[in-house]
């Protein structure tokens, strides 16, 4: 069967052609087809050109045109003004900016006017003889602002899904004593080769055995460290595979995985930003820089929390760190503080870099990005009460669930990566949750094998 796309605007559903959509000859999205069907493209274009005078405003006469123009530009706003006046002959606003060296495909139209009138003037016949006749005035003023750029035009797209009924209710939990947090490290949802052939989810038996632990266990809370995608399509990193026009499977599937969570439990899920996460923003950001002659230029950042449906599902996006502070995946919005645990992705490699950041910030942290599982204490003294007393602080990744027979993240890159989960376990002694005691667990992936208290998870 012929590949269909729907169009953006009468939302048909058309055979993927030339004669259905036109294809991009220049940009970025050069070889791409359109997303709005020719027949809506050419009803878009000659609206654009509606202001142009027809029947009513029919000049007899020919006369040499004048022209006169202004083009006026709000700096707030990019939106440019065209104000033409001609004599004789209309002028098409849009043909004109285009005369003028200006590429009306980034502007919309906002405002036009188009006004023609009459004058008296004299003209002579072959005798001399003055004959009194008129001569036809154009003006057209037209407003034309900078187009919103949609990030679906990337291949961005958002997603809706409604959450399913969960087998486990928060709302029938009774304990307050205690509660389990359940990490998962990166998962870089899409690109991996199979026999040549590029399938969207990295490692299917591990992400089974996952939601199969997570049955058992019903955590109260589920944290996502980052790198939940991979986004190669949109990477800095050449690869050995073509994985153009991949991005949208590998969303499905991360989708998909989240729903089967939801299916399973409806407790809070919290999702940190990670540098993969990010990497359509980053690029759609270099776009800008290209656009940079249009002022004002909308554009809406593709945040994983809009592609992966997240709203209203009661899984929240940590996101958008500043790029100040210790490192960029260490600050502002992307730490998440969990009950003295500073959730974060992390920005630099090896199991060293964990205890690191557990020194800069003298706190249990728990990080993704180094792929390897990571679980150390540290006995530090603390002033109680003006008493010196001790606690345990815990440098904490629990590793990948990514594959590990990839080229990941790029060809020649090292990768003894270690597949893990790691349970964390707060016990609140005297009924306060500021006073609690951190008791982490690494649980290692062996052979696709989840081993945890005396039972096996596997797919
Ligand atoms: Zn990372
Ligand atoms: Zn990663």
């Amino acid at each position: 069967m012929a590949d269909k796309r729907v169009c953006k605007t009468c939302k048909e559903a058309k055979d993927l052609n030339e004669d259905n959509f036109r294809l991009r000859k220049s940009g970025r999205n050069k070889g791409r087809f359109e997303r709005q069907c020719r027949t809506c493209e050419n009803k878009s274009r000659s609206q654009r050109r509606r202001h142009k005078p027809l029947e009513e405003c029919n000049s007899n006469y020919t006369f040499e045109s004048q022209v006169k123009t202004e083009i006026t530009k709000d700096d707030l706003t990019g939106t440019l003004t065209a104000n033409i006046t001609s004599v004789g002959v209309p002028v098409d606003p849009i043909e004109f900016l285009e005369n003028q060296g200006i590429d009306t495909e980034k502007y919309t139209l906002t405002g036009g006017k188009l006004k023609c009138w009459t004058s008296p003037m004299k003209l002579r016949n072959e005798k001399g003889e003055e004959v009194p006749s008129a001569i036809k005035n154009f003006s057209v003023s037209a407003a034309i602002a900078p187009k919103k750029i949609d990030p679906i035009e990337f291949g961005l797209q958002e997603y809706q899904w409604s959450p399913p009924q969960s087998r486990h209710k928060s709302c029938d939990r009774k304990s307050i004593d205690h509660e389990t947090v359940l990490v998962f490290p990166d998962s870089h949802f899409g690109y991996r080769s199979v026999n040549g052939q590029l399938v969207p989810t990295h490692d299917p038996d591990i992400l089974e055995a996952s939601l199969k632990f997570v049955d058992a266990i019903n955590p109260h809370r589920i944290i996502f460290l980052g790198d939940t995608m991979d986004f190669p399509e949109f990477g800095r990193h050449p690869h050995g595979i073509d994985v153009k026009g991949h991005t949208s499977k590998s969303l499905e599937a991360a989708i998909s995985f989240f729903h089967d969570l939801r299916e399973i439990t409806d407790c809070p899920i919290d999702v940190l930003e990670g540098n993969h996460d990010k990497r359509p923003i980053s690029f759609i950001q270099e776009e800008i820089k290209k656009l940079a002659e249009v002022p004002g230029l909308k554009i809406e950042l593709p945040s994983l929390s809009r592609m992966l449906g997240f709203k209203d599902k009661n899984i929240t996006y940590h996101s958008d760190p500043t790029e100040e502070g210790w490192d960029a995946y260490s600050s502002g919005n992307n730490i998440f503080d969990h009950r003295g645990v500073l959730y974060l992705h992390g920005e630099k490699c090896g199991k060293d870099a964990v205890i690191k950041t557990m020194n800069h910030y003298m706190q249990s942290v728990c990080m993704g990005h180094i792929h390897k599982s990571v679980c150390i204490p540290k006995v530090v003294p603390v002033i109680k009460n003006g008493r010196r007393s001790y606690k345990t602080i815990w440098a904490i990744s629990p590793g990948f669930i990514g594959s590990l027979d990839t080229v990941l993240p790029a060809p020649g890159a090292e990768r003894d990566y270690q597949q893990g989960l790691t349970l964390i376990n707060h016990i609140n002694k005297s009924g306060d949750w500021h006073e609690v005691d951190t008791i982490p667990t690494p649980i290692h992936i062996v052979n696709k094998n989840i081993f945890y208290s005396g039972e096996l998870y596997a797919t």
